[in-house]
């Protein structure tokens, strides 16, 4: 397998980064996402000030208010979470296609291919990260290596708002100082069972022969063997397809009205075009929309079934949406809801015309 350029991209406290974004008043004080602590609810997120407490992801909101007594705890609003998780998608795929999400806040991207900064991963790290700071208002941490495996681990390894690169070169030393504690899929049991064979470090691990290894642990010890030598060749898988393109734009200084909204929009319409042109054959794109993003963060999304890809329907459309807010405007989005024929043509070989 030739040389891979992965990139771990891990918001930092996300849940409550977007909390205290849109609440400047949590910010600086200890404060978590979650179920209240009548209702028996856990902690999902918590912002450092709290962690600094040893509040925890998963804890009971309970324990955690007995950690911290001043602990805010806030209510999740999933909808915001999405749709910040989906702007920063949309910076992704300004560097690739290739990507592959774990959860809301958390993917991997494969940047071998890329084009950007003549293929510098760390350079396209770094610019996903300022450009993640400049329009989200929330800071995200990354990690650069040449597989799956070291790429999560390093994009833990200077959180938060940090960057961590291990280059192929590095791998060797890198992984033989691991505990072995961290490898992709050692658990609670399997660690516990490596300590016992006096096994702590990657370093030390690699003593073991495959075979021994399989003896112990299984199919897991042959993973085991490639692990310790840094060794992970799972791919990005990016089986998802596309609903829309988009693109969008967030402005330095908020656009104050809608004549300077409009003025913005062939400018993006000609991006969006140049975007559908690059697309592969097997998507149709389909209605127009706009969105809005007022300066307080509230938004708006409009779509028209029937209308065309024209500069006249976005204007109309963006009249719309600019009037359900009618206050200045920091982000502005064109984009088109796209078919998939790939989809169609599925269907059509599941059930053949009669
Ligand atoms: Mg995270």
């Amino acid at each position: 397998m030739s040389l891979r350029k992965i990139i771990h991209v891990d918001c930092d406290c996300f849940y409550a980064a977007i909390e205290m974004r849109d609440d400047p008043r949590l910010a600086g004080r200890p404060m978590a996402v979650g179920g209240s602590a009548e209702r028996r609810g856990v902690i999902a997120t918590c912002n450092y000030e709290a962690r600094a407490y040893g509040v925890r992801s998963a804890m009971s909101s309970r324990h955690a208010l007995k950690l911290c007594p001043d602990l805010l705890i806030v209510k999740p609003r999933f909808e915001a979470y999405r749709e910040a998780s989906r702007e920063i998608h949309s910076i992704f795929r300004e560097y690739t296609d290739l990507i592959e999400p774990l959860s809301l806040d958390e993917a991997y991207l494969d940047v071998s291919d890329s084009q950007w900064y003549a293929g510098s991963a760390t350079r396209i790290a770094e610019d996903i990260r300022r450009r993640v700071a400049r329009t989200l208002h929330i800071t995200v941490s990354a990690g650069v290596a040449p597989n799956k495996f070291l790429a999560k681990i390093a994009s833990d390894w200077r959180k938060p708002n940090g960057l961590f690169v291990i280059t192929p070169g590095e791998v060797e030393a890198f992984v033989a100082a691991l505990p072995v504690a961290r490898l992709h899929g050692v658990g609670k049991v399997t660690a516990e069972k490596l300590t016992r064979l006096g096994i702590e470090t990657c370093l030390q691990l690699r003593d073991w022969s495959r075979l021994a290894l399989v003896r112990e642990f299984g199919s897991f010890g042959e993973r085991l063997w490639g692990l310790a030598r840094g060794i992970d060749e799972r791919v990005v898988h990016n089986d998802s397809r596309r609903q829309s393109v988009s693109v969008e734009n967030t402005y330095d200084t908020d656009l104050p009205d809608l004549a300077s909204c409009l003025a913005r929009l062939p400018e993006l319409l000609e991006s969006l075009n140049t975007r559908i042109e690059r697309m592969d054959a097997s998507y149709r794109p389909d209605k127009p929309f706009v969105k809005v993003k007022f300066h307080d963060f509230t938004q708006t999304t409009l779509e028209q079934a029937g209308a065309g890809r024209d500069l006249d329907s976005y204007r109309q459309l963006l009249g719309q949406a600019f009037a359900r807010g009618g206050k200045p405007v920091r982000l502005l989005g064109v984009g088109v809801r796209l078919r998939d024929l790939r989809g169609a043509h599925e269907q059509m070989e599941l059930f053949p015309p009669q």
